[in-house]
């Protein structure tokens, strides 16, 4: 019986054999995205510095007294 693990990504059962290149992972693209996310963790990029993305300006309604 082969031992498989689970894809960290898709949590899909991988096949822990040579022929699983990606392993854990059960694809590139699974690597990839895996690989992507912990990249953005470790330089998390503050989301609040982006410009343009002002998109829930609402109009301010000062309060009448
Ligand atoms: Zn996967």
């Amino acid at each position: 019986m082969p031992t498989t693990v689970k894809c960290p990504t898709c949590r899909r059962a991988v096949e822990w054999s040579p022929e699983s290149l990606y392993r854990p992972f059960c694809s590139d693209r699974c690597r990839l995205i895996d690989l992507g996310a912990w990249l953005s963790e470790k330089h998390a990029i503050p989301a609040d510095a982006e410009p343009g993305l002002e998109g829930e300006s609402q109009p301010a309604t000062p309060p009448e007294h």
